[in-house]
This record gives structure tokens, C-alpha cells and sequence, in this order.
């Protein structure tokens, strides 16, 4: 299957050319004649899989008999929104409508929180087709009367679970109020919860359902690897890992902002340039973190959870897990990170006997046994081998990751085996699933925020901005079209 037999045209086809794609990825394949057939949808795929040009390149082929280079703003009402539940998502979405869209004149443009809503409000002032936005702060144009729906066509959700998981149920129902009611829907989810379906039973006329191969699992490119380590080992390893491996660039996952600053700031002293990312950093210090790391300017990133969601950075090959997460499903969106469109990816999890709860978890949700292997030196061995229910999974001297493959089953029973687990199981805290008292002291040592500083000596990336885009077609430039550039990523609040 090539992208020409799926019927997009010619300007579409050019732009995904220039991106080197060569076939559509299997979501693609599956969801974008659909779409085109202008029916409703309702997919299961989660980031990695090619999902937003799955979606975004049959939308910009429905909206391109409406591309035109007027200057009047009535000519450009917003045709199609797109709604994601973090910032760094719908930057990313906007970044992919760009660029497979950047040889029709169709007009975009991103809004979210955290910054500036004026430059928002004068970009949808002068017309825009498509509209990416998180749900607050649409829902905050739509009480300034800046945005107007009455000609909106099409209807993206953007991870419908996510979106739920952090409370935007009644923000999206307020925005599906104000959409005309021919339209169509595209809902994308990595989980389909019971709450998931109620949600497309209400917004989706006679989806098409559509389930990615591999689904709210992890991706069979990705190699996983168990470090059994005792809690105040772990730093030492990790610095091991990173140097003995000659690790260039690593996603780092911790579970709070604290040990996020506290990691970057203890690597940083040990000559390895890091940068965190979460919450707790302005606007301008997660995007300009973000930048270093995806140019290579930085070697590690260390992020929490939410700060690092939907982070899309090409063929990031490591992502290391130094606390494991309380939500299993978490460690799938984390190592979804890496392993990328087919890309390889190593997964990596230093675990303390206090975590092996939760690796239980996220074993249970993905179906498999992850792969152990001992570093020598960091005689976590026999403390591993008095874990009973591990004891025949180590594989001591064996120096390569995760060739044991992962077993795939459907999303339904896996989620449903997750409802079930009961709920002293579920999302339980580092603290809870052990008696060893918890002593890294990457977390208990205090830790001294430096002021402004993203512990690198790279340059500055420049704030987000409102910049004016031009098309290809035409020279005269478009006004006030609100973007961030883009190269610049940032996060959402944590
Ligand atoms: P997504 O799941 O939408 O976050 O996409 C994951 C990554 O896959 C992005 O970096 C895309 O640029 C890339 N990608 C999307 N479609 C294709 C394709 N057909 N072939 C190769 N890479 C792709």
C-alpha cells in the first residue's frame, strides 16, 4: 500500500513525500479511507503509531476545495477543530498540520493555556480553517466570543482517554454543544475504557471502529530491561548505564518534580548535560529544555509523567524508567517515547524491591514478563533472587536487552484485566508496595533549585511567539496567524 493509492492529492502527497514516508503506517492505512469517506471514527492508537497524520492528512484533503489566499477573515472560518489534552500535543498536531499542509492555503493555528490569550484571539480574529486547541482555553475564546463554530465541519479528539483522565468530560461536552450537529467525528484513544465509549456513543454517528494492531501495548520494536538495584544504588547505576552505554540522548522518567530538577541537577555535576522538564519550569524553560533535548545540544531530559506527555522526539533511541510510574498504563505512554514508526527503542527500568508492586502491575497490564539482566557491579542480584515470584527470570552475564518477546493481546482484555485489579493494586505509590524503607538520596538529599537555568551551556531558543506564516503559493504573507516555532515544544502543567 503507497499513499497514492489511498487517494489524497497531489499537494498532500508532495508534503508527506517530503517527509520521507514511504508507506502509510497501519493505523494510516486503516483510518484514512474512512475519513476521506467522510464517515465517523473511532480509533484505538496510541502516540508512536502515526495516528496524527492518520487523521490530519484525510482533514486537510476534505478542507482543501476551501483553501484560498483571501485576506477578508470571513473566508476562513474554522472548518475543523482538533482538540488534545496537553499543550506539547496540540503543538505537535499543529507542527504536523503545517507541514502536510504547507503546499494548500488552508490556515492554522494552536491555542492552550499558560500563555498569552491576545495573540490567540487576533489569529482567530483574522481566520483560521483549522483549529487545534486544548479544551480550557477554547473554552475561554468561546466566552471572549473570539472563535465561531457555525461553519465547523470536522470534529478530532485527540487522546479521548487522556482528555478524560484529567477531567475535561464536561469542558469537551460544553464544546460539542456548540458544534453544528452535521459534522463529522473522529475520536482517537489509546484505552477504551467503559467511559471512552460513552463518550463516542454520544458524540459519533455509526463510527467505523478501527483498532491499531498494536494497541495500549507496548510497540515490538521497543526492547525492555529490568535493573534490579537497591534504592541508593540506583543513581550509580544509572550514571554507569549512561556512561558505559555511551547513551547521546535519554528520556529520563521520575515521578515528581522535585526528583526531576534534583536528577538533572546531580547528572549535570557529574558531567553529563541534562535538563528537566515539568510543571513546576515556566512556559519558556520547559520549551527551551524541550528544544536543547530534540537537538541534540542536551544528552538527557529528565521529565515526570505529565510534563512529558505526547513528547514526540524522532528516533529517540533510550528511555529510562529510574522510578517506575504508580500508573501501569503510564509506562506504556512512556516508552511509547522511543521505537517510534518502526524505529528500534530501548526501554530500560531501574527497579528497588519497593517498586516491584507496581512492575507487577505494569507486567499484568502488558501480558508479559519483562526481561532481567544483572550489571555486575551493582550486586542486586541476591537481593533479587530473594524475590520469590522473580527468582527464574534473571539473566545474570547476559549483555543483551529484552529478547524475550512480548506476548500481544487485545486491548479489550487487557484493559479489563486492569479495571479488575483491585484497587489497593492500582496506582499504588512507590511507598506502598514494599517494606523497604525508600533512601535514594537523589530524593532525600535537599535540593537547591538553580535560578532560571536549564544546567546547559547551550544558547537560548527564542520565546514562543506570534509569527506570521506564509504558503508557498503566494508571497504576500498571511497576518497574525498564532504559532509556536517550531521547534519549540513545551509541557503541560504537572
Ligand atoms: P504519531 O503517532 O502521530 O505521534 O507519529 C509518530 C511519528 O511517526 C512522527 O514522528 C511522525 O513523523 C512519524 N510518521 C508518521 N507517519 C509515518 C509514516 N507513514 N512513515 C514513517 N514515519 C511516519
Amino acid at each position: 500500500m503507497t499513499f497514492a493509492q489511498l487517494g489524497l492529492s497531489s499537494e498532500i502527497l508532495h508534503a508527506v513525500n517530503d517527509e520521507g514516508y514511504v508507506n502509510p503506517t497501519p493505523i494510516q492505512a486503516q483510518v484514512i479511507p474512512s475519513i476521506l469517506a467522510g464517515k465517523d471514527v473511532m480509533a484505538s492508537a496510541q502516540t508512536g503509531t502515526g495516528k496524527t497524520a492518520g487523521f490530519t492528512l484525510p482533514l486537510l484533503y476534505r478542507l482543501q476545495a476551501y483553501a484560498n489566499t483571501s485576506v477578508s477573515p470571513a473566508r476562513h472560518p474554522v472548518r475543523a477543530l482538533i482538540m488534545a489534552p496537553t499543550r506539547e500535543l496540540a503543538m505537535q498536531i499543529d507542527e504536523s498540520v503545517r507541514k502536510y499542509g504547507k503546499y494548500l492555503a488552508l490556515r492554522t493555528a494552536v491555542v492552550f493555556g499558560g500563555i498569552n490569550i491576545e495573540p490567540q484571539i487576533a489569529a482567530l480574529q483574522a481566520g483560521v480553517e483549522i483549529l487545534v486547541a486544548t479544551p480550557g482555553r477554547l473554552l475561554d475564546l468561546v466566552e471572549q466570543k473570539a472563535v465561531n463554530f457555525s461553519k465547523t465541519e470536522i470534529l478530532v479528539l485527540d487522546e479521548a482517554d487522556r482528555m478524560l483522565d484529567m477531567g475535561f468530560l464536561p469542558d469537551i461536552k460544553r464544546v460539542m454543544a456548540l458544534l453544528p450537529p452535521q459534522r463529522q467525528s473522529l475520536m482517537f484513544s489509546a484505552t477504551f475504557s467503559g467511559e471512552i465509549r460513552k463518550l463516542a456513543d454520544s458524540l459519533l454517528k455509526q463510527p467505523v471502529r478501527i483498532e491499531a494492531a498494536v494497541q495500549n501495548t507496548v510497540n515490538e520494536s521497543i526492547s525492555h530491561v529490568i535493573h534490579w538495584v537497591k534504592p541508593d544504588s540506583k543513581f550509580a547505576l544509572l550514571l554507569h548505564l549512561i556512561r558505559q552505554q555511551n547513551l547521546k540522548q535519554a528520556l529520563i522518567f521520575v515521578k515528581t518534580k522535585h526528583g526531576a530538577s534534583h536528577l538533572a541537577q546531580m547528572l549535570s555535576r557529574h558531567e553529563i548535560s541534562a535538563v528537566a522538564i515539568h510543571g513546576d519550569r515556566n512556559q519558556q524553560q520547559r520549551t527551551q529544555a524541550l528544544a536543547e533535548f530534540k537537538h541534540g545540544d542536551v544528552q538527557i531530559l529528565v521529565a515526570t509523567d505529565v510534563a512529558a506527555r505526547g513528547i514526540d522526539i524522532e528516533k529517540l533511541s533510550h528511555v529510562i524508567n529510574y522510578e517506575l510510574p504508580g500508573n501501569p498504563e503510564d509506562y506504556v505512554h512512556r516508552i511509547g517515547r522511543t521505537g517510534r514508526a518502526g524505529s528500534k527503542g530501548k526501554a530500560i527500568s531501574l527497579v528497588s524491591e519497593h517498586e516491584k508492586e507496581l512492575l507487577a502491575n505494569i507486567e499484568k497490564l502488558l501480558n508479559a514478563k519483562l526481561e532481567t539482566e544483572q550489571i555486575a557491579g551493582f550486586d542486586a542480584e541476591q537481593f533479587a533472587r530473594s524475590l520469590p515470584d522473580r527468582k527464574n527470570r534473571m539473566s545474570a552475564g547476559n549483555s543483551r536487552y529484552g529478547n524475550k518477546p512480548m506476548e500481544n493481546g487485545s486491548e479489550k482484555s487487557r484493559s479489563e484485566k486492569h479495571r479488575k485489579l483491585p484497587s489497593s493494586q492500582k496506582y499504588s505509590g512507590s511507598r506502598r508496595g514494599g517494606t523497604q524503607k525508600y533512601s535514594d538520596p537523589i530524593f532525600t538529599q535537599p535540593y537547591v533549585p538553580q535560578a532560571n537555568s536549564t544546567q546547559s551551556t547551550t544558547p537560548k531558543q527564542p520565546e514562543i511567539q506570534s509569527l506570521f506564516l506564509t504558503y508557498r503559493q503566494e508571497k504576500r504573507t498571511i497576518p497574525a496567524l498564532f504559532t509556536a516555532l517550531s521547534k519549540s515544544k513545551a509541557g503541560q502543567e504537572n
